[in-house]
């Protein structure tokens, strides 16, 4: 299990001074996550459990040298740019615009809104970003980025944000800048972690229940990076959406939310192949989804482990989001002594395999699926030990 890298607060800081020849004045950390089960539930109005983790994304920032542009460091990368943040955003490619999708675009995109609450302009300000949740692995980095970025404007500006109202612009920032058209999980979770507890979000009436974790010493959850990422990821997303969406017409439903195993297998005539194994995969992950709470709640770590195995072969083979390499990561993490139960997390096609462990055997789970894992792809994991999390926050400066 590998230790934390540098603490992204003390790096953002000290970036912030060296770029900026100041000292910020305010700052803010918001966590990635973890998905535990509920995969692909999100955007079709069910059932997730995630928990954030402690790994978090930080923005440090002051009042801007020059009132006429804001000056944005991206301290991971090395890159800085420079945006008026007094005039109103856009995303496109003009001429003052932000390239949808950029770096950048996820830290605009949240001001736009801010600008939007203010009448349409924000004071300029320096920023400096430097996170801890590896980008593109799955742990939703971006919700952290924009999750930060609003908690530092909220100093900045003096506006107050409710939880949800904050997770919901977040939401939107990624939707309208990035072109993201994620569900609402990963801003819910960045917002509204609670230290020791995973949160079931209900997607539809978007109601967030705290469910204790087992004790740190006992059971952890471990994360295991495949460090690979298959570039079908996004086209994919968007064709699952556009599969059960179409599931959802045929059934004559609002959204599969509306539906159970029972339902979609009586309608099985009505449903290409695709559509029903899309729709089969949805239907019964919510169930697990509601279940893994039970289990969890009630400390039954075998069921929920079970939950999560089964989750796993549902993704791979009615959703088909999952590659070799997560394959092989649960089917060692499954062989392997400790391991209660594990899956596939996040979008799929690469990415991270999450494990529900016992505490003592984590070191050596890591080791033995890593050895695993390397002789069938020649390949190296990243482990890491996730301790739930609280949610956004601002951090002394
Ligand atoms: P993830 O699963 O990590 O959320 P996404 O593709 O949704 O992956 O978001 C990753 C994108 O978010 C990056 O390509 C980058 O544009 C932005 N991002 C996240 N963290 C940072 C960071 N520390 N610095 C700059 N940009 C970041
Ligand atoms: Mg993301």
């Amino acid at each position: 299990v590998n230790g934390s890298p540098e603490d992204p607060r003390v790096r953002a800081r000290s970036a912030f001074r060296g770029a900026f020849g100041s000292e910020p004045r305010w700052g803010a950390a918001a966590p990635g996550r973890v998905n535990l089960i509920g995969e692909h539930t999100d955007y079709n109005d069910g059932f997730v459990l995630p928990m954030a983790i402690d790994r978090v994304c930080v923005a440090v920032g002051g009042p801007a040298a020059d009132p006429h542009e804001s000056r944005i460091l991206a301290v991971d990368l090395g890159e800085t740019v420079s945006i008026d943040l007094s005039r109103p955003l856009e995303v496109g490619p003009g001429a003052g615009q932000i390239e949808q999708g950029s770096w950048p675009a996820y830290i605009a995109g949240v001001a736009a809104r801010f600008q939007r609450l203010l009448g349409g302009s924000l004071a300029n300000l320096d920023i400096a970003v430097a996170s801890s949740v590896p980008v593109g692995g799955g742990l939703s980095s971006s919700a952290a980025i924009e999750v930060a970025t609003s908690t530092l404007l909220e100093q900045a500006t003096g506006i107050t944000l409710e939880p949800k109202a904050k997770a919901l612009l977040c939401q939107r920032a990624e939707h309208e800048f990035a072109g993201v058209p994620c569900g609402i999980m990963d801003q819910f979770v960045s917002v509204m972690g609670r230290e020791g507890h995973a949160l079931l979000i209900d997607c539809r009436s978007q109601v967030v229940e705290h469910i204790p974790m087992p004790r740190p010493e006992h059971i952890v959850v471990l994360i295991l990076n495949s460090n690979v990422r298959h570039s079908l990821a996004a086209g994919e997303y968007a064709k699952r959406k556009a599969e059960c969406q179409a599931a959802v017409r045929a059934l004559g439903i609002a959204s599969l939310r509306d539906a159970d195993e029972a339902v979609v297998v009586q309608a099985r005539a009505h449903l290409s192949d695709v559509e029903f194994r899309r729709a089969r995969h949805v239907v019964s992950e919510n169930a697990r989804t509601v279940a893994a709470a039970v289990a969890l709640r009630g400390g039954d770590l075998a069921g929920l482990g079970r939950l999560m195995i089964e989750s796993h072969r549902s993704l791979r083979d009615d959703y088909e989001v999952s590659c070799a390499e997560l394959d092989t990561l649960v089917e060692l993490a499954e062989g392997t002594e400790g391991v209660f139960g594990a899956r596939m997390t996040g979008g799929g096609f690469g990415g991270c395999v999450v494990a529900l462990v016992s505490a003592p055997r984590a070191g050596r789970i890591a080791e033995e699926v890593g050895r695993g894992y390397r002789a069938r792809h020649g390949r190296d994991l990243t482990a890491t030990q996730a301790n739930a999390s609280a949610g956004a926050a601002a951090v002394a400066c």
